[in-house]
């Protein structure tokens, strides 16, 4: 039987990407990888030139439902992600979200909120976590939270138990502070396999983000949606690129 989705899928020529950031901030320290960093500036023109352009800059949700329920959207779409829940987000990229009115999704790492980044043996003492107070307000004002572990754990390299705990209890520690729902879960360091899959999936979580660099038209299923990369090394040209 010819699957009608599949047919749509094929036959769509939009896309949907889904960028991911991490901090984005006004001075890269020594001690930040310019790779999880994004200079204001740099933000800012990204953020006019999306709002210049005839890309839709949807919600997580809208975007899924398009590409798993709908077929297929109806134009180019970007979603707007940021990993780890970096502090700067509410100081920098939030207001500046706001005045172009795009929706975004953030992952915070439940372990650290509060605190400094400090994981995988290192702490980086120039990396501070939203606090419970900041996420709450971000939330209260549409900022959708999803789920990035307790400790910001590479999962396909921790014992089977520790695993199943660090996806479970950081659900249920944000859900317990936000009061809502948390549906979304994003892979730390990308790394995931079909087992990992399976536990988000028993979790509770609707969906999963990878950090495979495609375009999310390109998912292989709803856990395992693909993500583009903003570095601090892009330009407007690289990240025109990345878009389409
Ligand atoms: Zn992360």
């Amino acid at each position: 039987m010819i699957d009608t989705l599949e047919v749509k899928k094929q036959q769509s020529s939009y896309r949907t990407t889904i960028l991911l950031y991490h901090q984005i901030g006004e001075t890269l320290h020594n001690s930040v990888n310019p790779d999880c960093f994004c200079r204001k500036e740099k933000f800012c023109q990204q953020m006019e030139y999306l709002k210049s352009s005839s890309i839709e800059v949807v919600s997580l949700d809208r975007a899924i439902t398009a590409l798993f329920s709908e077929g297929q959207p109806q134009r180019n779409q970007v979603v707007l992600t940021f990993d780890d829940g970096c502090g700067s987000f509410y100081d920098v990229a939030h207001p500046i979200l706001e005045k172009c009115g795009f929706p975004a999704t953030i992952y915070p790492v439940v372990g650290s909120l509060g605190q400094v980044a400090n994981w995988g043996g290192k702490v980086y003492p120039h990396l501070k976590i939203l606090d419970q107070k900041k996420l709450i307000a971000l939330s209260n004002n549409g900022v959708e939270i999803g789920g990035h572990t307790v400790n910001h754990v590479k999962l396909d390299q921790v014992p089977k138990t520790d695993a199943v705990q660090e996806i479970k209890n950081c659900k249920v520690e944000l859900e317990q502070i936000l009061n809502k729902e948390v549906t979304t879960f994003a892979f730390p360091h990308g790394k995931y396999n079909s087992t990992i899959i399976e536990m988000v999936k028993r979790a509770g979580f609707k969906n999963a983000l990878t950090c495979e660099s495609n375009y999310a038209n390109n998912a292989s299923s709803v856990f395992e949606i693909p993500r583009r990369y903003i570095t601090n090394y892009d330009d407007l040209r690289s990240f025109e690129k990345k878009l389409l």
